[in-house]
């Protein structure tokens, strides 16, 4: 669509009331939401709508879609765009969703035959990288209702579309400067080999451990983290969270100091 058309449009959206009956679904499923400054709330009702305007939203295994459903995947992906220069996640055309977790017949294994196989392990969330996003509605709503636990499909698969900015998945979605591709690199790689290594040793680690998988994986969860429990990941890991508060422009342990 042409720019001006969509910023027209968008204009449009933005004219009539904010749905009252989307509010609570915001102050139930963001995590957080309470802790945000009226602005930014302001802000992200205006993401949410357009956001939820824009996108295919398609109901999988005869799932019906709803406004509820809507606005809880929405608020929670717009949580990332608070602060960052985006286009309102343009690479992700449509969300599907699924009822719970699914196996996306597309995902395919090879064996060590070199014989390709149907995976048949169930997914709660995925982000394809040239296509929609896929998520469990159960496990989106979940995610969205403890926002203590550190584990949210929905901010994890939009972080992957926020790395896949630059077409790959490889933990670093575009950055500002030749100083901050440096520092994040330092950061990231150090952060990640730990979590490997406490993780093969079965220490305890405040990341989720499914981050020492590789490094597009270990961004997504990092990102999980900083949102669902700002403060833990300040104290245990301070340069992480330095990185992806100044990539993200939030500072969401100061936004609210016991959230964890
Ligand atoms: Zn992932």
């Amino acid at each position: 669509m042409f720019g001006w058309l969509k910023r027209r449009r968008r204009r449009g959206i933005l004219q009539t009331p904010f749905p009252s009956a989307w509010e609570p679904w915001l102050e139930k499923r963001v995590p957080h939401y309470e802790a945000l400054r009226g602005s930014e709330q302001k802000q992200l009702r205006e993401l949410v709508r357009v956001f939820i305007a824009e996108k295919n939203w398609e109901g999988c295994k005869g799932l019906e879609v709803t406004d509820e459903m809507k606005v809880t995947i929405a608020g929670q992906a717009c949580l990332l765009l608070l602060g960052i220069e985006h286009d309102y996640f343009c690479n992700v055309d449509s969300i599907l969703i699924f009822p719970r977790q699914f196996v996306s017949v597309e995902k395919q294994e090879m064996d060590e035959m070199g014989i390709v196989h149907e995976s048949s392990t169930p997914s709660l969330g995925e982000a394809w990288d040239d296509g929609p996003i896929i998520l469990s509605w159960r496990d989106s709503k979940a995610g969205g209702r403890n926002p203590f636990d550190g584990l949210n499909v929905v901010i994890h698969e939009f972080a992957h579309k926020l790395d896949l900015r630059d077409g790959v998945v490889n933990g670093t979605p575009p950055l500002t400067s030749r100083a901050e591709y440096k520092r994040w690199a330092e950061v990231m790689r150090r952060e990640y080999e730990t979590l490997i290594e406490r993780s093969e040793r079965n220490k305890a680690t405040l990341l989720d451990d499914y981050g020492a998988t590789n490094p597009g994986e270990f961004f997504a969860v990092a990102v999980e983290c900083f949102f669902e429990k700002p403060a833990q990941l300040r104290r245990k890991h301070p340069d992480l969270y330095e990185v992806l508060a100044g990539y993200f422009r939030q500072d969401p342990a100061k936004r609210h100091p016991l959230g964890d």
